[in-house]
């Protein structure tokens, strides 16, 4: 995939009108109050440089999976009010999305001004990548930003179908993703260590099969890691394991050693009789579970192999936690991988998801050199796959 982007950088904004795909897609507790604003906050370096340039800033976003048209719950009232809070000016809101509303709002938009259209997905057609649509978006605007990395897999109307009516440039966000993940994969500082975790082997496949062709060392653990062990023969108890995928685990460690890639399975793990937050942890070899017991974290030694893998690489890509990390007992196995990343001179980067919101968690994330605000995508993205909102911009 080409991720040589054109960046709002590049781009004449003077006195133009910026459509800007953001992901606002934030979480909010029952009564609706954001519980954690970083994406947003994320977007704000992307919204000042616009304003500095003296554009009029159009900002949209989906938020939650709205299935018929405007639901209070999914509105983006809420981080209308974070927002001009953060940015210290009014934020207006279109409540109509594309509508006449929308459409008299952004007409009268002056340079240093912000308008948020509400949620993309109130439009049937939006997730559907409908041109129709794609166009009204089109005409509040003279330029497209594209900031939402977190939905660039996605070919919707707000991120794919608007490209063919604007000019389509990478907004800061997107732009640090591409450069660091880019270089990770085009040209990286050796050796370069991949780390799955997490439940499914069938999640990660493709990331693994692509990433053997340029990873020097390649850490499996988490649930995923028990299929590997029962495909080697080893006793797992009632650890999670996907017997369809035995086949591949062995398939793939085959393929490795021919391909000069070090595999590292864990040695040990903490297991329990039952999966709850207070049940008793207790260590064993792996391969040795008992029959009742599953395995729910990496064990002691693991630990230590695992950190050392990390300490001596030059580039660390991360994706899936090493055990049930929602729990403290099971948790030492994915914080024991967070700060070696943490302390490690390598270049480190955290695709989204679960092990993104575990660094956070656990209070590493300034010492990660990137921690990806796409979940989804960056697995698109380390599979080799072309993420067509990425596509669609502009090329460098
Ligand atoms: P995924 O969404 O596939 O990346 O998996 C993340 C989830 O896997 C987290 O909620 C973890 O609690 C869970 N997980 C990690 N290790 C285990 C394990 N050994 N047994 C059961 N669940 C696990």
């Amino acid at each position: 995939m080409n991720y040589k982007k054109k960046t709002i950088l590049d781009a004449d904004l003077k006195g133009k009108k910026v459509l800007v795909r953001c992901d606002f897609n934030v979480p909010t507790d029952a009564d609706g109050v954001i519980t954690d604003d970083s994406r947003i906050v994320k977007t704000l370096p992307t919204i000042r440089y616009l304003l500095e340039q003296g554009a009029a800033v159009i900002l949209c976003s989906h938020k939650g999976r709205p299935k018929n048209g405007y639901e209070e719950k999914y509105s983006l009232k809420v981080v209308q009010q974070r927002l001009s809070q953060l940015l210290g000016i009014p934020v207006d809101l279109a409540s109509d999305v594309v509508g006449p509303e929308a459409q008299a709002k952004a007409a009268a938009l002056q340079p240093g001004q912000v308008l948020l259209l509400e949620n993309v997905r109130f439009v049937s057609g939006e997730t559907k990548n409908n041109m129709e649509l794609a166009e009204k978006y089109a005409a509040l605007a003279e330029v497209f930003v594209n900031d939402a990395f977190g939905s660039c897999h996605r070919a919707h109307s707000s991120t794919v179908g608007v490209t063919s009516f604007l000019p389509a440039y990478s907004g800061l966000l997107v732009k640090k993703e591409l450069d660091v993940m880019g270089k990770a994969i085009s040209d990286p500082n050796r050796p370069l260590v991949l780390i799955m975790g997490g439940s499914k082997v069938s999640d990660k496949i493709g990331v693994i099969d692509h990433m053997l062709t340029l990873a020097d060392h390649i850490i499996i653990g988490g649930g995923m890691s028990y299929t590997f062990t029962k495909a080697k023969g080893g006793s797992i108890g009632t650890s999670l394991c996907e017997e369809e995928q035995l086949d591949y685990c062995l398939k793939l460690l085959k393929k490795a050693e021919e391909m000069g890639v070090k595999i590292h399975l864990p040695v040990d793990c903490v297991c329990a009789d039952h999966f709850a937050a207070d049940a008793e942890p207790v260590i064993f070899d792996e391969g040795q579970i008992p029959e009742n017991m599953m395995g729910l974290d990496i064990g002691p030694k693991t630990r230590e192999n695992y950190a050392e893998v990390i300490k001596n690489a030059g580039t660390v890509i991360w994706n899936g936690p090493m055990g049930v990390f929602e729990f403290p007992a099971f948790a030492a196995g994915t914080e024991a991988v967070a700060k070696a990343m943490a302390e490690s001179n390598a270049v480190t980067i955290v695709g989204g998801g679960d092990s993104a919101a575990a660094v956070e968690q656990m209070g590493y994330s300034g010492s990660i050199t990137h921690v990806s605000t796409g979940g989804g995508a960056s697995l698109e993205f380390f599979s080799g796959a072309e993420l067509p909102g990425v596509a669609a911009l502009l090329d460098a």
